[in-house]
């Protein structure tokens, strides 16, 4: 099992429902180290840059706007295959789709506001830490 690092974000939804203390619970009960965190208020041009992948989707200015509401706060996850036991504690997209037990599922209102983000591969982890924190801020 190799060791990873990826890039996590409580979106503004679950920052705003008071949900953040109860995911990072969550995060800290799967046995992720949280190397980094902050709390950040997205422009329209941070969340766009982001999503710079999903530019094309009918979704994206909506997806934009929606990352701006309000604060959300990244954070890097480190251990053992954390892009995809992130993204299993995820759950899928749409909560209504989302197995029980997942953070998506029991926080997740809709498929846009589904209170959490998670890299889903090593190259895109690297984007991603990077878009958020410096090299120092990982130590
Ligand atoms: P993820 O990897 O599970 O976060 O899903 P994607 O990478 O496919 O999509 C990125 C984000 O765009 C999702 O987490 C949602 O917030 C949003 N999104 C995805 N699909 C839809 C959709 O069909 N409609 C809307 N409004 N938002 C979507």
């Amino acid at each position: 099992m190799s060791v990873e690092r990826t890039l996590a974000i409580i979106k503004p939804d679950a920052v705003a429902a008071g949900a953040a203390g109860k995911i990072l619970t969550r995060v800290e009960q799967a046995g992720f180290k949280i190397l980094a965190l902050k709390m950040i208020r997205m422009s329209f041009d941070d969340a766009a840059g982001f999503y710079a992948v999903h530019s094309a989707r009918p979704f994206f200015k909506s997806l934009c706007t929606f990352m701006t509401q309000g604060p959300c706060i990244p954070m890097v996850l480190e251990g053992g295959n954390a892009i995809a036991r992130w993204r299993d504690l995820m759950g899928a997209t749409d909560p209504a789709k989302a197995a029980a037990g997942t953070i998506r599922k029991d926080f997740a209102a809709s498929i846009e506001a589904n209170a959490v983000h998670g890299s889903d591969a090593t190259t895109t982890a690297a984007f991603e830490i990077a878009y958020f924190f410096s090299a120092r801020e990982l130590q």
